[in-house]
């Protein structure tokens, strides 16, 4: 059963091969927002070379949007790194967010709309790993505790078969990930946004109190 399997250390034995191997394989990271981002940067780019992609047709609005690609632009720029990591920005098409959630608007956060908001931004960041050459793909969503790694991992291997480009298995919220990302936020001024990005976890979150 894909739940009971542990991602992190199916990362780590991976990880554990490559520097038996004497080799720092390209990624193409699919990235939601700088302080989810910053704990994995920090932990892969020892071990990769990376593109982070920003594809978050998700967010709104627009400012929100706008907000949080600078700061991972910030991020990316301050963040020491072994190996080099760029950053490469996906079109912010609201659009196709709102077609994909059409008929599941009222469900909270962590059901099936959220299992197709993963699958659509790790669909578009597989389509250009496999487009780019790249060895893996993969995406920081796991490390939110609100985030379902056992379905973002079944998105992965699908769309690993659909694409021809490896998904690397990740359950970044292991090894106090989650709590390292707090840290590096701070360290670094990250913006730390207090809902999950559509509207609809935006008027949850009001609902809340939270906003
Ligand atoms: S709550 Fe988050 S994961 Fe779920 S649909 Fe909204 S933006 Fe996507």
């Amino acid at each position: 059963m894909a739940n009971q399997r542990n991602y992190q250390k199916e990362l780590e034995k991976l990880l554990e091969d490559f520097q038996r191997e004497n080799r720092v394989p390209t990624l193409f990271l699919h990235s939601c927002c700088a302080p989810c981002s910053s704990y994995v940067l920090e932990y892969l780019s020892s071990y990769f070379k990376i593109t982070v992609f920003y594809y978050n047709p998700n967010i709104y609005p627009k400012e929100e949007y706008e907000k949080r690609v600078q700061e991972l632009k910030k991020l990316v720029q301050k963040l020491p790194a072994r190996y080099p990591i760029q950053m490469q920005e996906g079109s912010y098409d609201p659009q196709r967010f709102f077609t994909m959630a059409k008929g599941m608007e009222e469900l909270p956060e962590g059901q099936e709309r959220c299992f197709a908001c993963y699958r659509m931004r790790m669909e578009e960041s597989a389509r250009l790993a496999a487009e780019g050459g790249y060895d893996y793909f993969t995406t920081t969503l796991s490390i939110s505790p609100l985030k379902n790694a056992g379905k973002i991992n079944e998105i992965g291997e699908e769309l690993e078969e659909q694409y021809q480009v490896l998904h690397l298995p990740s359950d970044f919220k292991k090894k106090n990930g989650y709590k390292r990302s707090i840290e590096l936020s701070s360290e670094y001024g990250l913006y730390r946004q207090n809902y999950c990005g559509c509207v609809f976890s935006r008027e949850e979150a009001r609902r809340a109190g939270r906003i």
